[in-house]
């Protein structure tokens, strides 16, 4: 079934209005008629079940089938900080972070981040990277668009990442899975989770410094990963163990 973002004023008590470039994806890329399902999603975590009543060439309204079904979302909120790599490769952790639920990415200026990126530059990325993540999101059947925040620098991005209920941080010269293994555990107590992510020079000995104490420094394995390799593995792990919890509180809850 195929998913559209609609604002809020879109929505109807009984219908959904579909307009802009949407329209004409519907009616002449995708040929639906009328009968046919969508999921639509305000953005914001609120799904319906629709289906397709009228088709015109500014418009296609849907009729409300189902409201509020069951979100794709995460049991608990990731926000990733990702130093920011060089050419691509942040459209590409962009792109899968979304898949993988992320909830909110904050590209972060950090000591050994090859580009510089001056103001009216970053600006233009950002706006790109929003575009990427609303297209990722919208592929991937997602409740809501994740934000891409404007870029932080190091000490903005601590402090924000500090307010999550656990941050983790994936260290290239840490050693031991110890504290891999303590982080993983009863993720959904925590409601929000902070992942930090050096560039490809990594980490600056002040900047672990100043994440140690407060967050979880831990190890990836033996290997040193790319920047992006690393975002998407400590994404991966995220959505896999907190599917399980829900899954299992899900089952607990219904006993
Ligand atoms: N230039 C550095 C590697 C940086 S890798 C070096 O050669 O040592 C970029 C980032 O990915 C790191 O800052 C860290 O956040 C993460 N990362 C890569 N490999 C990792 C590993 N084995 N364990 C934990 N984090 C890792």
């Amino acid at each position: 079934m195929y998913q559209f973002f609609v604002e809020d004023e879109q929505i109807g008590a009984d219908v959904i209005s579909i307009t802009g470039a949407d329209v004409n994806h519907i009616r002449n890329v995708l040929r639906m008629k009328p009968g046919e399902q969508v999921r639509i999603s305000n953005q914001r975590g609120r799904d319906f079940l629709c289906s397709v009543a009228a088709l015109s060439e500014q418009e296609i309204l849907l009729n409300i089938e189902e409201r509020d079904i069951k979100n794709t979302e995460l049991a608990s909120k990731i926000y990733l900080f990702q130093g920011i790599p060089k050419g691509e490769r942040m459209e590409t952790v962009i792109e899968k972070a979304v898949e993988l639920g992320v909830y909110e990415i904050i590209p972060v200026a950090m000591k050994y981040c090859v580009v510089k990126l001056d103001e009216k530059k970053a600006q233009k990325k950002v706006a790109r990277w929003q575009e990427i993540a609303r297209s990722a999101a919208k592929q991937s059947k997602r409740s809501l668009i994740p934000q891409i925040h404007p870029v932080m620098n190091f000490r903005e991005a601590a402090a924000y990442a500090m307010q999550c209920d656990r941050c983790l941080v994936p260290y290239e010269n840490e050693a031991g899975m110890a504290a891999a293994k303590r982080a993983f555990e009863h993720l959904s107590d925590a409601g929000s989770i902070s992942v930090f992510i050096g560039p490809e020079g990594g980490f600056a000995g002040e900047e672990i410094e100043a994440l140690r104490g407060q967050s979880q420094v831990l190890s990836l394995g033996a290997r040193i990963l790319r920047t992006d390799t690393a975002a998407i593995t400590m994404l991966s792990l995220l959505m896999m163990k907190l599917e399980q919890e829900q899954e299992q509180a899900d089952a607990q809850a219904k006993e």
